[in-house]
């Protein structure tokens, strides 16, 4: 069983449904992490041309799993959970992600890996192209002010980002979301069936709480 989280970037998709996913004992697939790390192969093949790229990913041995807050990512056997929140990966994470043969690898991936247990997951397109059928669809939105500053106040603890300012966080995530939005393979778009939370202005505990409500008012998961 799956329910999803879509919305655009810095929404805090990923922060809300990993304590979910803690809090109701389930997993939790982070979808952006995977378009990274295939990002992070693109970057570290020396920045190839498309098809030379698209001929890699039959190679590609992927491995993710979530345990002590974090989403691990695993390429060709080696940690790369950081790296993939480089600078370098955020820049040209969407370019990457516009491609509909990378789309194809990285849902196949993911429909693979959440058969055998009950998942939230995080994305873009997981309610309208991924999951259509999943359980339950969430829209998470909220202001690009509000999300530059948050997602700024979360890099300002990492070390990999030294040196961004709140400015420049603003407009990496504004251009994210207008690819995101307007590319032509399962752009990032809220689904008919999926309800809408707006967390401008809510604390982490109030978003967190209305979307458990929500969950347990319609699955009633046990935990
Ligand atoms: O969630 P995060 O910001 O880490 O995602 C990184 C990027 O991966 C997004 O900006 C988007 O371009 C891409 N992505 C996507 N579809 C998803 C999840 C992420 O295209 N389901």
């Amino acid at each position: 069983m799956i329910i999803v989280i879509d919305g655009p970037a810095g929404s805090g998709k990923s922060s809300t449904a990993k304590e979910i996913a803690n809090r109701l004992k389930i997993q939790y697939l982070d979808s952006g992490a995977i378009y990274r790390a295939i990002t992070y192969l693109w970057i570290a093949a020396d920045k190839p041309e498309k098809n030379t790229f698209l001929d890699l990913l039959p190679e590609v041995d992927l491995e993710t799993a979530y345990k002590r807050q974090t989403f691990f990512v695993e390429l060709n056997g080696a940690d790369i959970t950081k790296n993939i929140r480089n600078q370098n990966v955020t820049e040209s994470v969407s370019d990457i992600a516009s491609l509909p043969e990378i789309r194809k690898f990285v849902n196949g991936y993911m429909r693979n890996l959440v058969l055998d247990d009950v998942y939230i997951a995080d994305g873009r397109d997981l309610g309208t192209a991924v999951f259509p059928d999943a359980a339950l669809k969430i829209y998470m939105d909220a202001s690009l002010d509000e999300r530059a500053k948050r997602r700024f106040n979360e890099l300002q603890q990492t070390d990999s980002t030294a040196g961004v300012s709140l400015d420049e966080v603003k407009q990496n995530l504004n251009e994210r979301d207008r690819k995101d939005q307007s590319r032509a393979a399962d752009p990032l778009k809220k689904a008919d069936d999926a309800i809408v939370i707006n967390t401008t202005g809510k604390t982490f505990d109030e978003q967190v709480s209305e979307i458990i409500d929500i969950i347990q008012n319609k699955l009633k998961l046990k935990y």
